[in-house]
């Protein structure tokens, strides 16, 4: 009798993923239209929905679909951990050989995929978009193309400017993303960092469907803020820098005032001189500190190895065809901190062998 024939899975070609919070009217208009371009590009591919904390219908939206495409995985964070780490999630959760990060409130078209998976079979490693039509506020876009161009000369990173977060990623680019321990992710330089291959195609960016944004200016800017130090010493290096000339324009003072009361004669300046300095200095002193301040409170974020984000409960059918257990996993903890080979630990021990 010959040997029974057993099909071995195919591997994901494609997965996307796509981080949602309160999305549920959004996902349901979304998820047909998707579902359709995938099918048309890809023989085998997944759609991972992160969903970071929603308080809306979303999981109930998610739970009922679930049936009608056994490509959707559902993958729910415990709670609201921010679209960053949402996206980490979903690229540690994806299997495929290219996934591709697009927001889950329509604002990026899914016709696109034909595009970025075109790119990525001719060879490209990341292909990102860059909005060609930003309909924002023209202080806004300004004070965008400023950051950028700041934080790219400051980091060495090539970010390019209007580059958003709907783009496709390698597989060797997601690996050594998932690899990357922080947990100040500032993804639009992560992505970058590594340096694979890229290419830039346009994007016309879609009105959101439903809902509003979740981010204003100030959580740009705090963004911002991550990015840049995440990113670069150059604000410490500035401080120094500012320290070092405020220094010298203070001895230079210093010195044309002892000039002035021994060889002009003219006696010690006034209270308004002493006023602004001293407030002056005080300002430079105040922001230096602050400076630090940023950069040890990110360290200390680091150093104490919390898991980026924790994962609540997984739904797929795929799962369950593969044989997983249809019971919900318990809470999955994330870390990537290599564990020391056992050896190696060994010579370290002190001794009374520990
Ligand atoms: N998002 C998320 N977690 C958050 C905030 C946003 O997963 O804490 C998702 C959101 O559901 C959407 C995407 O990130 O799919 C982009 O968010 P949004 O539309 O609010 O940002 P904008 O398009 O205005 O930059
Ligand atoms: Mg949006």
């Amino acid at each position: 009798m010959p040997p029974e024939f057993i099909p071995t899975p195919q591997p994901i070609e494609v997965s996307v993923v796509l981080p949602a919070k309160n999305e549920a009217l959004n996902l349901m208009q979304l998820l047909p239209a998707l579902f359709a371009h995938l099918a048309e590009h890809s023989q085998r591919f997944e759609v991972v929905v992160v969903d970071d904390g929603s308080t809306d219908e979303t999981r109930s939206v998610l739970v009922q679909q679930i049936d009608a495409w056994p490509q959707l995985r559902y993958v729910r964070l415990a709670r609201n951990f921010g679209k960053e780490l949402a996206i980490a999630a979903g690229l540690n959760a994806a299997r495929g050989r290219a996934v591709i990060v697009m927001d889950s409130d329509g604002q990026h078209p899914p016709a696109l995929i034909a595009d970025l998976l075109a790119h990525w079979r001719g060879g490209a490693e990341m292909v990102y978009t860059v909005q060609t039509d930003r309909r924002e506020a023209l202080i806004t876009r300004a004070l965008k193309q400023w950051f950028y161009r700041i934080l790219e000369r400051a980091s060495g990173t090539v970010i390019p400017a209007n580059a958003g977060d709907y783009r496709l990623l390698d597989r060797k680019l997601v690996d050594v993303l998932n690899a990357m321990p922080e947990r100040n992710r500032f993804m639009k330089g992560l992505y970058g960092w590594p340096g694979f291959r890229s290419v830039g195609i346009p994007l016309q960016v879609n009105d959101r469907q439903n809902g509003k944004s979740n981010y204003s200016l100030i959580h740009l800017a705090w963004l911002a803020v991550t990015g840049l130090t995440a990113f670069s010493m150059t604000p410490l290096r500035a401080v120094t820098f500012v320290g070092g000339v405020v220094s010298f324009a203070a001895f230079a003072f210093g010195l044309s005032i002892v000039f002035e009361y021994y060889v002009e004669g003219v006696s010690v300046p006034g209270f308004a001189t002493l006023a602004v300095g001293m407030t002056f200095l005080s300002g430079i002193q105040l922001l230096a500190i602050g400076v630090l301040a940023e950069y040890l409170g990110r360290v200390f974020e680091e150093v104490k190895q919390r898991p980026l984000y924790v994962v609540a409960e997984e739904l797929s059918t795929f799962a369950r065809d593969e044989g997983a257990s249809e019971a919900p996993k318990p809470a999955t903890l994330h870390r990537w901190r290599p564990r020391a080979p056992a050896q190696r630990r060994s010579r370290h021990r002190g001794p009374l062998g520990r």
